[in-house]
């Protein structure tokens, strides 16, 4: 057994019905001093079956996921599922209330923070919630996010391969069943403070995403994960399956091979970028420049692919630090 978490809520994951409740994080400060911050969750039960766990606002700046989990909180009815659904739409809750990527309470990324810790800051406390309460209750794992403020992504659903090869199959099947224009598989080894990677390590198989990005909300993207959630649930018989379910054709397979497929920013200035989201480049190619409006003599510096690829991701806001990643490449890998 581990440590008990202080998070407190009335919801009974074993009760059939409908309920939409609040984690309760307590959370002591001057304007409240015994308060807690509520973190919404919602459980649909009916009888034994699976348990598919989705969550979104892992990164709150990330809006897809968490508008299409609020809708299906609101649309998704005991009487038409078999087995559990469990919902976190807002997992960094403080976050996601201020539309950042990391939390205005303790500056941490919610992403970062896995297994987590029950006496940790605020964001190591959800984590050690979710990885400790959620993930042992969940057969399939789906963790929504998008570029957030700084990057801009061909909208795609993921999985990290190398978690053995029972855990990669189970993934690539839900991969498959969800049925994204894009399946991006990640091969940059597993790092278990990200949720997903967290989740396999408990031996749960778990898909992640990036749904857009630039801080908006991708209206493609968000059909996607609308479409792609209800097919999750009719793949694990929880909701029966539709006459014409074999008919999904088998989405567009790439993956990122490693880190050399990244490229960031070689000066602090401003960056123009030479290629467009989804273009396929060459390696050698060149990826932008970053000019000095500071020092306007200054030549800009130029920056370039490593590797061949299509251009999944890039970077939205024209400012850069040096490190900032301004584009990474996938590649594509038939199934
Ligand atoms: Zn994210």
């Amino acid at each position: 057994m581990g440590r008990p978490t202080r998070l407190v809520s009335d919801i009974d994951f074993d009760r059939d019905g409908k309920q939409v409740d609040w984690l309760g994080l307590p959370h002591s400060v001057t304007r409240s001093a015994y308060g807690r911050i509520m973190i919404p969750i919602a459980c649909i039960k009916n009888g034994k079956g699976p348990t598919a766990f989705f969550m979104a606002g892992n990164h709150g700046d990330e809006y897809e996921g968490q508008i299409a989990l609020a809708k299906l909180i609101r649309t998704l009815e005991p009487g038409e599922i078999q087995g559990r659904v469990i919902i976190l739409p807002a997992a960094n809750f403080p976050a996601a209330m201020d539309g950042a990527r990391v939390s205005p309470i303790d500056g941490g990324n919610l992403n970062r923070s896995f297994p987590g810790d029950p006496d940790g800051t605020v964001t190591q406390q959800i984590a050690y919630y979710i990885d400790s309460e959620l993930f042992p209750r969940a057969d399939l794992f789906h963790d929504l996010h998008s570029g957030g403020g700084s990057l801009d992504y061909v909208p795609f659903a993921s999985m990290h391969a190398g978690a053995g090869e029972e855990l990669d199959r189970r993934c690539a099947d839900a991969l498959r069943a969800f049925a994204p224009d894009v399946a991006l598989v990640w091969k940059l080894g597993q790092d278990t403070r990200y949720a997903p990677a967290a989740a396999l390590h408990r031996g749960v198989p778990a898909l992640g995403g990036e749904f857009g990005g630039t801080g908006s909300v991708n209206r493609k993207a968000l059909a996607m994960v609308e479409r792609g959630l209800r097919r999750h649930l009719m793949n694990m018989g929880i909701v029966e399956k539709p006459k014409d379910w074999a008919a999904a054709p088998p989405p567009r397979r790439v993956i990122v091979p490693g880190q050399g497929w990244f490229v960031y920013a070689p000066e602090p200035g401003l960056f123009e970028p030479a290629v467009d989201l989804g273009q396929t480049v060459k390696k050698g190619q060149l990826c932008g420049h970053v000019h000095f409006v500071d020092n306007p003599a200054r030549a800009p510096v130029p920056c370039h692919f490593r590797e061949e690829g299509i251009v999944i991701c890039k970077r939205h806001f024209g400012r850069v630090e040096r490190g900032d990643c301004v584009s990474h490449l996938a590649v594509d890998e038939p199934w």
